[in-house]
């Protein structure tokens, strides 16, 4: 990091999301590492940036992404994705597996660390738990974690087999690492497309119940008690699913849980309102109003330990066909900050020092990643960002390769400005 220009960033306030003080201070970055935090410090030869009104936390840290390489480049590569995350204030970012060749070898694992080297962003490769993701052999786990995973999951491809999942934890518990689960009984959805009820009836889309989600929650909370491993719930969308996460939580069980910004957002009404756009189809499926209602709830209680994105890249000519024929899913980093302040921190949910918690210190605890601080000697890694900036969110925001977000045209409150990490100052222009 010698190469590496000083910074000063002046002005800002440093936020501690662990005990929610805030700090006026200016940062001084020197190679790479927090040299000095002060009052009025000058800048000398340093780069200036102006943080006047702004935050600094430790760097955000979004625990479910696909970055879509090796095998989808199409969608998206590890360095687009990464430029998407600096964008929506990312230092890091956990992948998903379902890549081709999935990540169930060691040398997967490998290329893909590798492959991030060059970017800002910190990428902690999640490694399948089956073959293949399968769901019938285990993959060598612990060879996995040696070469850099910092998690299991199968996602997109739920494990089914209890047996399995049990093996997987006992397994898992004893590397010191959660298994991920996508939670969902196929059986119970063998052809939806979006939420099972009132609205999907309406228009004729055949659905998802949410019951396919808690059977599944169901089943795992009981799993992690029994194995004494670690599950963490991806992508939680049902108000029953949180009952669940809540009560196992309060019976002092290991299991955590995420929420996606679109499922605090976003209602199955939205498939409705945008006459099928295929920018409303995800896996879980947006759901009702009662059920966005409990993600709030569950964030505000602390049941939802993380917020994520489950950043999903589609090509436009894969996403630009019939509702039914779509693949699942939509973007998220760059939009993560924006909804998070617009939904949970203007209406007064979540502090800023709450909503920056679950973009930091829960995501690195839950994976076993060292935690970040804002301290003199540290290697500097964070986000500068507000919670009141409006702006509208337009198509040249986008930094991955794909386009498939239905937020284009969304009024926002709240901007992250820039990242610094690994000796690199990203600037999210505009
Ligand atoms: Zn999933």
């Amino acid at each position: 990091m010698a190469d590496t220009p000083d910074l000063l960033i002046h002005g800002g306030t440093i936020i501690d999301p662990a005990s929610g003080a805030e700090r006026r201070a200016d940062v001084l970055i020197r190679n790479g590492r927090i040299e000095t935090i002060g009052d009025d410090i000058g800048a000398g030869s340093a780069e200036r940036f102006d943080a006047s009104g702004m935050y600094l936390s430790p760097g955000w840290l979004d625990m479910h992404v696909h970055l879509r390489e090796p095998g989808y480049e199409h969608k998206e590569t590890i360095e687009t994705g990464c430029a998407a995350a600096a964008f929506g204030g990312f230092t890091g970012v956990a992948c998903m597996p379902n890549t081709n060749p999935p990540i169930h070898t060691r040398d997967v694992v490998e290329f893909v660390i590798e492959r991030a080297q060059r970017t800002a962003v910190d990428v902690y490769p999640i490694a399948c738990v089956s073959k293949n993701r399968e769901g019938k052999e285990l993959t060598e786990m612990a060879d996995l974690v040696d070469g850099g995973a910092v998690a299991f999951s199968d996602d997109g491809s739920p494990v089914q087999s209890g047996g399995l999942m049990r093996r997987a934890l006992e397994y898992s518990s004893m590397l010191g690492r959660p298994i991920i689960n996508h939670m969902e009984d196929l059986t119970l959805n063998p052809h939806g497309h979006m939420h099972e009820g009132e609205v999907a009836t309406r228009l004729g889309v055949p659905g998802i119940p949410g019951l396919a989600e808690d059977v599944m929650i169901a089943r795992d909370i009981l799993l992690a008690e029994f194995t004494g491993g670690h599950v963490h719930v991806a992508h939680i969308s049902t108000a029953r699913g949180v009952e669940l996460v809540r009560e196992a939580k309060q019976r002092g069980i290991n299991v955590t849980a995420e929420v996606c910004t679109h499922h605090f957002t976003l209602t199955d009404e939205a498939v409705d309102e945008s006459d099928y756009s295929t920018d409303t189809k995800m896996h879980p499926p947006l759901r009702t109003a009662a059920d966005v209602e409990a993600m709030k709830e569950g964030l505000r209680d602390g049941t939802i330990d993380v917020i994520c994105t489950d950043h999903a890249p589609h090509a436009t000519f894969e996403k630009d066909v019939e509702f039914i024929a779509a693949p699942f899913g939509i973007l998220g980093l760059e939009t993560a900050w924006a909804l998070t302040a617009r939904e949970l921190i203007q209406p007064g949910i979540l502090s800023i020092a709450e909503a920056v918690r679950k973009l930091t210190t829960e995501p690195r605890r839950i994976l076993g990643i060292d935690q970040v601080e804002i301290t003199e000697g540290a290697a500097a890694n964070l986000t500068i960002f507000d919670a009141s900036t409006k702006w509208t969110f337009e198509r040249r925001h986008i930094h991955s390769k794909s386009r498939n977000t239905p937020f284009v045209g969304d009024e926002m409150v709240g901007k992250a400005h820039a990242i610094y990490n690994r000796g690199k100052l990203v600037r999210a222009a505009g």
